[in-house]
């Protein structure tokens, strides 16, 4: 019998998952002497109030008693508790003297796209102004840096939709390139769905069969890593069928012709061959989407994830371009951003290359303009460092002695994680800032304990560039401190206290409206009170009267001549991927699944989710399993160049024969990343998740 509550509490919030960012509220009721709560959605713009099940059950990691609540420090290998002024002062110490024997550059700085944009913000000033290293980067690195670089070198700026999620429902055709959204972002199902029911044809390109493939028309069920063939195959069929758009080429494009004479010297037959896709699906989809007085086109990790994935993104996006379907309503690009603010934190700075407004650091007015804003000098800002992953190959090699990581878990987040996980033990010194004691900061040497989304306010962008407030008034658990606290105190440490004297996210932002002013992403008309006001403004908004802008490149883009360039990507593009051979005859593809986020050290917390898939598995093909003596529901053993992992085989005809699938959210012998390559894209340097060769064989005792 159900008790009924005394009093209730209502709490509004933001999900810390997905980049949906549906807003949502914890209720607390108080029944006798016990709390008791739940989440339930909050109307909004985008996800309308619906949450999935990852949202629901968010709380149960917040409220979880491993929660940090006190600094650790290690000791005699041990971790005690500390206060926050002895881990202060230990920081100190250690990163000083590092300083002092190896170089400023003997530090380094490891983000993540979980955070807020104040925190983003805030961590790439840390490093270039505090710590004065070169060495930052951040793990959306790993999932967005194709999208963004391929966004960015043809448009002339990224940001993630080019129109609202609102206009889904009203296009024509939608080419959903490497996504599953029904895992991943469950809560924007409905607008594609909404397309359907309106009579949109919808072509899913993906080597298994899943909730989203489900939902399409046509389901292109492409060999791995074969998609620049593809999508070129399409282009050529569309431009000999003369289904492309002439008068929008010749106005907004340049470099039609090479991409044009480069698609049709290719060899129809052979990309059949090569993608594994028929030739009548080639025609039906190209002669579709051209068609279509309106189209978009969204891609994800399934696309981008390559070791060629910037060139991929680039392959799509010279097919929105050929047939006029951008810049207008209901037609644009989507990349479906992963993680909760994978958007925002790519643009305030706490990239390798880049400072705050998607400014370049390697542009001297731009670095003139931030060091202005932080009140430096412009030749005190360091020089562009190396991306996530070639951090662990400089501290391999001895160059960096310390990292401070926050809220990431590279050691099961990286490709070739084994090594990470090396490279991390030879570090000098390793501070690690999170909710728990994740497998990263089981090594680190000071682990600092930080508040959660239920108590951290702050910015953030979500999938289609809107930035929603996370407001936050939940009471801080123990001695965790907000992450932008834990900076400013580092840094006041460090003797840089002038440039760090925040009193809140807001005033943060504040500052960071006026670092991104001018620049590609403009937040400058931008403000909390707005924000409050109007449940979100998607940026560019370069002032307080102007209502931000929905959609992008209307009346241009944002290259100087104010035209896209088309790109001319060579089916070849991806020859040094992995390929098939009799020691690892079968391509590996990883991925979600809706009830866990990244690498599971949130979503493995919460009971609720944790049941729903306790173990990672291998999704093969039954005839595959048979080869190679495997039954359902028993261990395999998986074994790539890199290493080797042990787990439990799932069935399933929906994949394709020469493919295997394995989830990403588990860690030691069930983390896939240990199979994964550490070969990285030539143009934005992400490792080629997507792509893998292994063989699998059966435990058998
Ligand atoms: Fe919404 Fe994503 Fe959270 Fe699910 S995980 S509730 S879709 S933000």
């Amino acid at each position: 019998k159900q008790q009924k509550a005394q009093s209730e509490k209502v709490y509004d919030t933001q999900c810390p998952y997905c980049s949906m960012q549906c807003k949502m509220q914890l209720i607390e009721q108080k029944i006798v002497s016990r709390k008791q709560y739940k989440t339930i959605g909050k109307d909004n713009p985008t996800s309308g109030g619906r949450l999935c099940v990852k949202g629901m059950n968010a709380h149960q990691h917040a409220l979880h008693n491993e929660r940090l609540k006190q600094p650790l420090m290690r000791i005699n290998n041990e971790f005690v508790p500390v206060t926050w002024e002895v881990a202060l002062e230990t920081i100190k110490t250690n990163f000083q003297e590092i300083q002092k024997n190896h170089g400023n550059n003997a530090l380094s700085v490891y983000g993540s796209a979980s955070i807020t944009n104040e925190e983003a913000y805030l961590l790439g000033k840390f490093a270039r102004v505090a710590l004065q290293t070169k060495y930052i980067d951040y793990n959306g690195r790993l999932c967005m840096a194709s999208a963004a670089t391929g966004a960015n070198m043809t448009f002339g700026m990224d940001r993630g939709f080019t129109n609202t999620i609102n206009e889904i429902p009203n296009t024509r055709v939608i080419i959903l390139a490497g996504t599953n959204i029904a895992e991943c972002q469950p809560t924007i199902m409905p607008y594609f769905e909404k397309a359907k029911e309106n009579g949109a044809y919808i072509i899913a390109i993906d080597p298994r069969e899943t909730s989203t493939t489900k939902l399409a028309d046509m389901h292109l069920k492409i060999k791995p890593g074969s998609d620049i063939a593809l999508a070129n195959g399409l282009l050529k069929i569309m431009i000999e069928k003369e289904l492309i758009d002439t008068a929008f080429i010749m106005k907004h494009t340049n470099h039609f012709d090479e991409v044009k004479n480069y698609v049709l010297s290719l060899n129809l037959d052979e990309i059949v061959s090569e993608t594994g896709i028929t030739m009548e699906e080639f025609y039906q989809s190209a002669t579709v989407f051209a068609s279509e007085p309106s189209g978009m086109i969204f891609t994800a990790r399934g696309i981008e994830q390559q070791i060629n994935g910037t060139e991929t993104v680039r392959a799509f996006l010279n097919l929105l371009l050929a047939t006029g379907k951008i810049g207008k309503p209901n037609s644009g690009f989507g990349a479906i951003t992963g993680q909760g603010n994978g958007q925002g934190a790519r643009e305030h700075g706490q990239k390798a290359d880049q400072l705050p407004g998607y400014r370049s650091i390697e542009n001297k007015v731009d670095r003139k303009y931030i060091a202005d804003v932080w009140e430096i000098k412009e030749e005190d800002l360091p020089d562009k460092g190396v991306s996530a992953y070639e951090m662990f190959e400089h501290i391999e090699k001895g160059d960096i002695k310390s990292m401070f990581i926050m809220c990431s878990n590279p050691v099961i987040s990286n490709p070739n994680a084994n090594f990470v996980k090396k490279a991390l033990e030879k570090l000098s010194f390793l501070v690690v800032v999170d909710l728990f004691l994740s497998e990263t900061a089981q090594l680190a040497d000071i682990v600092l304990p930080a508040t959660s989304y239920l108590e951290d306010e702050g910015t953030f962008t979500n999938v289609e560039g809107r930035v929603m407030l996370r407001e936050a008034s939940f009471p801080i658990q123990g001695n965790a401190k907000h992450d932008w606290q834990i900076l400013s105190e580092v840094a006041t440490r460090l003797g840089k206290e002038k440039y760090f004297t925040y009193g809140s996210a807001e005033e943060i932002f504040e500052e960071l409206r006026v670092a991104s002013r001018g620049g590609k992403a403009d937040y400058y008309g931008i403000t909390y009170d707005r924000l409050r006001k109007e449940s979100g403004v998607l940026w560019p908004c370069p002032s307080p009267d102007t209502p931000g802008t929905n959609r992008l490149f209307e009346k241009r883009f944002a290259h100087e001549d104010g035209k896209a360039k088309m790109a001319v990507v060579k089916n070849e593009s991806g020859e040094r991927k992995p390929k098939i051979n009799s020691q690892y005859p079968l391509y590996l593809t990883t991925g979600r699944v809706m009830s866990h986020y990244l690498t599971g050290e949130q979503t493995r917390k919460s009971p609720s989710l944790a049941a729903r898939n306790v173990e990672a598995y291998i999704e093969i093909h039954p005839e595959t399993a048979k080869k190679y003596g495997i039954k359902q529901n028993k261990l395999v053993k998986v074994t790539s160049e890199k290493g080797w992992i042990i787990v439990r085989s799932q069935f399933s005809e929906a994949i394709r024969k020469d493919t295997i699938f394995i989830p990403f959210h588990w860690t030691e012998k069930q983390n896939v990343n240990r199979l994964v390559g550490d070969q990285l894209d030539p143009f934005c340097r992400m490792p080629g998740f997507k792509m893998s060769v292994a063989r699998v064989s059966p435990i058998t005792n």
